[in-house]
């Protein structure tokens, strides 16, 4: 039989299922990737992570053609032409059957029910997989059967019903008959670099996300929980990239953790219980993507704060874009985002509550540009923490709870070195001044004035959510 896989966000071979059940079922199999042009921009995905996809698509090519699997990677204009593509590509090749692992977005539910609904049209068979999160999205429920909305809940009900057989992974395909396609006149995917990023610091490829896995537990996982909130020490995996794309599986991630700690969860590597944590995090985040769909559609999550009369000021916004705040952590923060393409988790917190919170604008608009700019841009993580900060979300922060950003830069950057690496031109200043340079140091250097007092944008956010109540 030939069979057919749909690859998506899902760019590797190991741990693939529906990779792995096509190498069972067929003895020929192809792969494509379509790349929605259309889809792409209006889900805000960056040129970034395009760019990481398409050097990935590469080194998958390459890989699969060791199998004899040829990988078809083509550009088509929207989603309403995916169904009509996949089925030409099936009916000229005669193939009998399609596989996919299922994704989360309702565009994207939507397209593969198109899909399905073609390919029964046409008598192609088809089988989809859930491999995003270990269990099938939407079960993990409460004593009432509901999707929790609170994380420390729903993990300890997701170990409860952990098991091993969910790390039983199948890791190799065979070698298969050679496929020999026929041109399906498909146009190729074509890129235009506009980012800054520095492409080095993400080497495309599977192995390099299982390097990447491998040398954090070897060398950083023992000191997470102590070192994983300090930006200068690189002490986290930085895989969210290869875990965005599917260049690496979450269950791949748990399996080599765990296996650090005799399997324990809570107990134990007290790093490697907290990595686990966050993995678990990101599992929440897709159910909460999968259970509550009007996080997709621009809603809060908490629709008491739909009426927040949230300010707009279009100056304010470009400052925040552009790392010109007047506040060295944020501004440095941002320009981590704009040349790594990354940005460190307590900086993603730290500016999304400066954002919100103390110049009360939109997480709408905050959220939307970080996908702009992000290479691990992921919906449900980046909706998750966007409406974590701006206190409408799931298990959000209380809205009275607001970071400072001068006492966070203090508690994390204590001597600035974060700080003075994106911001050489505050090298100068001493581990005081460099968390809020004082107005005579500003004007010997290149850098900006605050652009809102902290104090009073506290209390102005504090009564805006006060009185929404
Ligand atoms: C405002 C905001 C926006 C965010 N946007 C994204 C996004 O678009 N894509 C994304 O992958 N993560 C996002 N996160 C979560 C988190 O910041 C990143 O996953 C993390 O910084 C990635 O670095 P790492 O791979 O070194 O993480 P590690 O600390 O090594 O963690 C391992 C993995 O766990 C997952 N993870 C870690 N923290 C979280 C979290 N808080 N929520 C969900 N999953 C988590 C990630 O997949 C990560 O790769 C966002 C957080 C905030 C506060």
């Amino acid at each position: 039989m030939k069979g057919l896989v749909w690859l998506r966000s899902d760019l590797r071979i190991d741990d693939n299922p529906a990779l792995n059940i096509a190498n069972n079922e067929c003895s020929k199999i192809a792969c494509i990737y379509l790349l929605s042009e259309k889809e792409w921009k209006s889900h805000n995905n960056a040129n970034v992570k395009l760019d990481f996809v398409i050097r990935n698509l590469s080194d998958l090519k390459n890989d699969l053609q060791k199998h004899n699997i040829p990988l078809v990677t083509a550009s088509i204009k929207n989603f309403d032409e995916v169904s009509i593509e996949i089925e030409r590509f099936c009916e000229k090749n005669n193939i009998s059957k399609c596989y996919w692992n299922k994704e989360f977005g309702v565009d994207e539910r939507e397209r593969d029910k198109n899909v399905e609904l073609s390919l029964k049209k046409s008598k192609i068979e088809y089988q989809s997989f859930d491999e995003q999160v270990i269990f099938k999205p939407g079960s993990i429920l409460t004593g009432q059967g509901k999707p929790f909305s609170v994380f420390t809940p729903f993990k300890k009900k997701w170990i409860e019903n952990f098991s091993l057989d969910h790390l039983e992974l199948e890791s190799k395909i065979s070698i298969k008959k050679p496929f020999h396609l026929v041109d399906t006149e498909l146009k190729e995917i074509s890129f235009n670099q506009t980012h800054h990023v520095n492409m080095n610091l993400w080497p495309s490829g599977e192995s390099s996300a299982k390097n990447r896995l491998e040398n954090f537990l070897h060398n950083k996982v023992n000191n997470y929980s102590r070192d994983r909130n300090d930006p200068i020490l690189d002490a986290t995996s930085r895989l969210s990239p290869y875990l965005a794309s599917g260049v690496i599986s979450n269950r791949r991630c748990l399996l080599e953790a765990l296996k650090l700690n005799n399997f324990e969860f809570q107990t134990g590597n007290k790093g490697v219980c907290k990595w686990v944590d966050e993995i678990i995090w990101r599992e929440f985040y897709k159910n909460i993507m999968h259970s509550f769909p009007r996080v997709s559609m621009n809603q809060p999550f908490n629709m008491s704060t739909k009426s927040i009369q949230w300010r707009h000021n279009e100056e304010e916004i470009k400052a925040w874009k552009n790392g010109k705040t007047g506040f060295p952590l944020i501004d440095a923060a941002m320009l981590q985002l704009k040349y790594e393409g990354w940005m460190h988790n307590r900086l993603r917190m730290v500016v999304a509550m400066f954002f919100t919170k103390n110049l009360l604008h939109d997480w709408r608009i905050g959220e939307a540009f970080f996908m702009e700019n992000l290479i691990d841009g992921d919906f449900a993580s980046n909706n998750g923490g966007w409406q974590w900060s701006a206190s409408t979300g799931t298990d959000a922060a209380p809205y009275f709870r607001i970071f400072n950003p001068v006492t966070q830069s203090q508690n994390f950057d204590s001597e600035g070195r974060f700080i003075k690496k994106y911001l050489p031109q505050l090298a100068s200043l001493n581990d005081k001044e460099i968390h809020l340079p004082s107005p005579e140091h500003l004007y010997e250097i290149d850098y900006p004035s605050q652009i809102v007092d902290l104090k009073s944008s506290r209390l102005r956010a504090i009564e805006v959510f006060k009185a929404n109540k």
